[in-house]
């Protein structure tokens, strides 16, 4: 079966989907994405991964193309149209097509949309978590707007790649402080040896992840005591347990920071059960 992407405004088979050479994303990594995890044919949390949509494109000032409705239309529809039943969807917006100039293009260029869906190899993803990930940490070089969920990700790119080459699935940044701030493609964090879960605040040093924000609920719901503070890595080294969330991974057990096992070097049993637990919190349309 061919995939089929929307590209604005047309479902187009893979070999014909593509944009212009002059559209701002290509040249100057101009624009914002979401991804947002389909479980069982339907989309999770979709109304709060349209609602940062909106907040980084206003902080951007780049313009909604169409409406939330039409939105939420054509992600189900590319979710249909590529049999997507437990995968992703992707979506990029773009300051649109213009003659190459710094400055923003002239009132009235249309941002540019495009949305993608495929299937994820989900019994191989289980198998993964139960035994957890290693992860390496990396100097936190991005600018100070990483609240913003811009297509400019070049650090985590080759964060993501220093992650590969220590044997690694991924990279956790430290700031100049010694803490942990995120992964290149995810939210982090620890289990104290006392039980308190521990996240960094989402100021502007983190993106506020949305499976972050719905795990929150998760951990009030099981009656965790959670501390929204800054780690170090130190303290990250020595921690009970490890895990990291994204909409893709859901809640994925750490067992190897650099070369320290943490814990007894298996997935902790907090973060086996926020995972198993996770979609009982989040939304399904
Ligand atoms: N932090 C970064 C840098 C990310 O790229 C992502 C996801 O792609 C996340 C955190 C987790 O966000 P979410 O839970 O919304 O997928």
């Amino acid at each position: 079966m061919s995939r089929i992407a929307y590209v604005n405004g047309r479902y187009l088979p893979w070999a014909k989907a593509s944009v212009h050479i002059e559209d701002r994303g290509y040249q100057f990594s101009d624009g914002v994405y979401e991804v947002c995890e389909v479980r069982g044919g339907r989309i999770i949390d979709e109304r709060r991964h349209t609602t940062r949509l909106r907040r980084s494109l206003d902080e951007l000032r780049i313009a909604m193309p169409m409406s939330e409705a039409a939105l939420a239309v054509v992600m189900h529809e590319c979710m249909r149209r590529n049999r997507v039943r437990n995968g992703i969807i992707y979506l990029q917006i773009t300051r649109g097509v213009a003659r190459r100039d710094h400055g923003f293009p002239p009132a009235g260029t249309r941002p540019s949309i495009v949305v993608t869906a495929r299937n994820l190899d989900f019994a191989g993803n289980e198998r993964i978590a139960a035994e957890g990930i290693a992860v390496v940490t990396v100097p936190d070089n991005r600018w100070e707007r990483v609240d913003i969920k811009s297509v400019s990700l070049l650090p985590n790119v080759l964060a993501k790649e220093a992650a590969r080459a220590r044997g690694a699935k991924e990279a956790w940044f430290v700031d100049r402080d010694g803490h942990v701030t995120e992964g290149s493609s995810s939210n982090a964090w620890i289990v104290t040896m006392d039980g308190k879960v521990v996240t960094r605040p989402a100021d502007h040093g983190i993106l506020r992840g949305i499976t972050r924000t719905v795990l929150i609920e998760a951990i009030a719901a099981q009656g965790l005591k959670l501390e929204e503070r800054p780690f170090s890595v130190a303290e990250a080294y020595g921690a009970r347990e490890a895990f990291l969330t994204s909409a893709s991974q859901v809640v994925m057990p750490v067992v190897r920071i650099d070369d320290h096992p943490v814990g007894n070097g298996a997935p902790g049993s907090v973060a086996t059960a926020l995972r198993a637990r996770y979609h009982d919190h989040a939304e399904a349309t």
